[in-house]
């Protein structure tokens, strides 16, 4: 491991996070994401068993797809100063691939797991319009709720305030777009 990621020491400003996330914390900061996940697989399950498989292994593959492609120019890649961990994993398998990449690998990637957010909504939209059903209805308010509300503002007031490369990165330089 010393070898994959003997170059993580020359980045600057890895050194510059000043935080450290305790294990409780990267739990708490995954679970939006895995109820996401959950909530999208019982609203597809409504439709067909096969739809809500397929979308539970994509959640984990979207997950596994930011370790691999994003993490590895991240500057808290192997760091604990990550929020969520991934750093962490992904320095398990991908070596270090410097931190200039950044904001052209997470737009790049990044629109890989957009349907997370899109897919559930569609299905049970057109479940609703087909043929109302209140359970339905809930879930689907509970999604949005999860995914469109809790786990951006957890994303933005947890981990990505405190981010050093948050200049470089496109998704604040767009929420600092729109907040100004
Ligand atoms: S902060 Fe984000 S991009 Fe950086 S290592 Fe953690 S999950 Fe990956």
């Amino acid at each position: 491991m010393k070898d994959m990621n003997e170059n993580l020491e020359h980045c600057p400003q890895r050194d510059q996070a000043g935080h450290e996330y305790a294990t409780w914390q990267v739990v708490l900061d995954n679970v939006p994401y895995a109820v996401m996940g959950m909530l999208g697989a019982v609203i597809l399950s409504r439709w067909n068993g096969w739809a809500a498989g397929a979308y539970a292994a994509y959640t984990v593959a979207g997950a596994v797809w930011i370790m691999w492609f994003v993490c590895p120019f991240c500057h808290y890649y192997n760091s604990r100063a990550c929020p969520c961990g991934y750093g962490i994993v992904a320095a398990k398998f991908r070596p270090w691939g410097g931190a200039n990449r950044f904001a052209e690998k997470f737009r790049k990637h990044i629109p890989v797991i957009v349907p997370l957010w899109i897919v559930p909504v569609a299905a049970g939209g057109v479940m609703l319009w087909r043929s109302f059903d209140r359970t339905v209805l809930w879930l689907l308010v509970a999604f949005a709720v999860d995914a469109f509300v809790v786990l951006p503002l957890m994303a933005r007031l947890y981990g990505c305030g405190h981010c050093p490369q948050n200049a470089d990165c496109p998704w604040m330089i767009k929420q600092q777009q729109v907040g100004s």
